[in-house]
C-alpha cells in the first residue's frame, strides 16, 4: 500500500522527521533559515496529502486549489493568517495549529520587550559597547517605571492573560480590551475590561496581542496613537500587520508617545534600513517570541502528531476556528 505524501517546509530534527515516516513518505525543504520558494510548494502541493509548514509560508488560494490530494494543513504556529483558511475549508482540508503550548513562552518574551522598553535597556547597552560610559549623571538613561503602571491589553486571550499574569508581578493595573468579555481572567487577575478608547488614553503601556484578521489590520493607526499618552509605551507581538507601521514613526518621532517595543513588523524579515530601527526610542526583535527550545520542540512534534492523526482519519487535537 502507498502511504500519504507529507510535505514539509523547512527542514526538521531527525526525531520529528522519523515520527512521521513510521507512517508516510515525507519530503522536506532541506534548509532551516530559509523559506521554501513559492514555486517549489505551488509544485510539491499537487502531489502532498498533508502540509507540514510555517508562519512565513503563503499557503493561497491558488496552491489550495490545485492541491488535489491535500487532506490537512498543520502549521508549527498559533496565528495562521498566512493560511486562506476560506479556500481550505471549501475544499473540505483541515487546518491544525498549535495553541497554548508557546503561550507562556510568548508572554516571557513580550514582558520581556516592555521591560527593555521601558528601561531603555538597548540603549544602555549601546553606550557601553560604544565606550560612552561617562561619570553618573543624575537624569542619564532615566526610563519609565514598571511597577504600579498601567497595562493595557489588547486581546485578552491565551497570551494577552499569560502577559496580565506577569504584570501583577509588578504590581501593575491591569485593564484589557478584547472582542468578548472574560468574566473569569478578571476575577482571577482582576484585570479590568474597558473600551479601546479609554484603554488607549489611560495605559502606560498599550500591548497589542490579538489575531492578525481583517478587523484588527492596522487597528493601531494614527487616531489609535494620538489618544495614548505622551509618555505611554507600545508593545507589540502580536503580528505586524495590527500596526500602521508609518503612523507608529509619527507617533515615536513627534513624542505622541515615548516609545515601542516590537517583535514582528508588517513585511519580514526587516533590514536595518527600515525607518522604524532609525529611532533610539524603539526595541526591535526579530519574531522571537515563541523561541525557546523547549517550546519549539513542542511545536514541532504536535505539528507532526496533527498530520498524522488527520491522515488517520482522526480528528486533529487543535483544528483552527475562526
Ligand atoms: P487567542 O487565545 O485566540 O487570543 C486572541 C484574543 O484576541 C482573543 O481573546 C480574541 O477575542 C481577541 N480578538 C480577536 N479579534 C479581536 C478584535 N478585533 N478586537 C479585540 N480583540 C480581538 O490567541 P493567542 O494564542 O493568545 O495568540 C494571539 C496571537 O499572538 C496569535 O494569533 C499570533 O498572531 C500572535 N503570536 C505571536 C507570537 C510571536 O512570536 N510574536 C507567538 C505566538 C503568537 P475572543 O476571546 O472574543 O475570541
Amino acid at each position: 500500500m502507498t502511504k500519504p505524501y507529507v510535505y514539509m517546509t523547512r527542514k526538521m530534527p531527525a526525531s520529528i522527521v522519523e515520527k512521521l515516516e513510521a507512517e508516510c513518505d515525507v519530503g522536506m525543504w532541506e534548509k532551516e533559515e530559509e523559506p521554501v520558494p513559492e514555486e517549489v510548494l505551488e509544485k510539491e502541493l499537487q502531489t502532498a496529502d498533508a502540509l507540514f509548514c510555517t508562519i512565513s509560508d503563503p499557503v493561497n488560494k491558488e496552491n489550495i486549489n490545485q492541491a488535489e490530494n491535500l487532506k490537512i494543513i498543520a502549521t508549527m504556529a498559533v496565528g495562521f493568517n498566512n493560511i486562506d483558511v476560506e479556500a481550505a475549508a471549501a475544499r473540505n482540508i483541515q487546518i491544525a495549529h498549535t495553541p497554548g503550548v508557546l503561550s507562556e513562552t510568548t508572554a516571557d518574551l513580550t514582558f520581556a520587550l516592555l521591560m527593555a522598553a521601558a528601561r531603555r535597556i538597548p540603549e544602555g547597552i549601546e553606550v557601553i559597547k560604544n565606550n560612552e560610559w561617562g561619570a553618573w549623571a543624575p537624569f542619564f538613561l532615566t526610563g519609565q517605571d514598571i511597577h504600579q503602571a498601567r497595562l493595557g491589553i489588547i486581546g485578552m486571550g491565551r497570551i494577552g492573560e499569560a502577559v496580565a499574569k506577569r504584570g501583577t508581578g509588578f504590581d501593575m493595573d491591569i485593564v484589557y480590551h478584547n472582542r468578548s468579555r472574560k468574566p473569569e481572567t478578571e476575577k482571577e487577575i482582576g484585570a479590568r475590561y474597558v473600551e479601546l478608547d479609554e484603554l488607549l488614553e489611560t495605559s502606560d503601556f498599550v500591548c497589542v496581542m490579538t489575531p492578525y484578521t481583517n478587523e484588527t489590520h492596522h487597528m493601531m493607526n494614527r487616531e489609535a496613537f494620538q489618544k495614548m499618552k505622551n509618555t505611554a509605551i507600545f508593545i507589540n507581538s502580536s503580528r505586524g500587520g495590527t500596526v500602521d507601521e508609518e503612523a507608529l514613526f509619527e507617533a515615536l518621532k513627534n513624542g505622541d508617545i515615548r516609545g515601542a517595543g516590537l517583535d514582528v513588523f508588517e513585511n519580514e524579515p526587516i533590514s536595518a534600513d527600515h525607518r522604524l530601527l532609525s529611532l533610539p526610542n524603539v526595541t526591535a526583535l526579530p519574531h522571537i517570541g515563541s523561541a525557546s527550545e523547549n517550546t519549539r520542540w513542542k511545536m514541532a512534534e504536535m505539528t507532526a502528531n496533527h498530520i498524522l492523526q488527520g491522515l488517520r482519519g482522526e480528528k486533529p487535537d487543535h483544528l483552527v476556528s475562526l
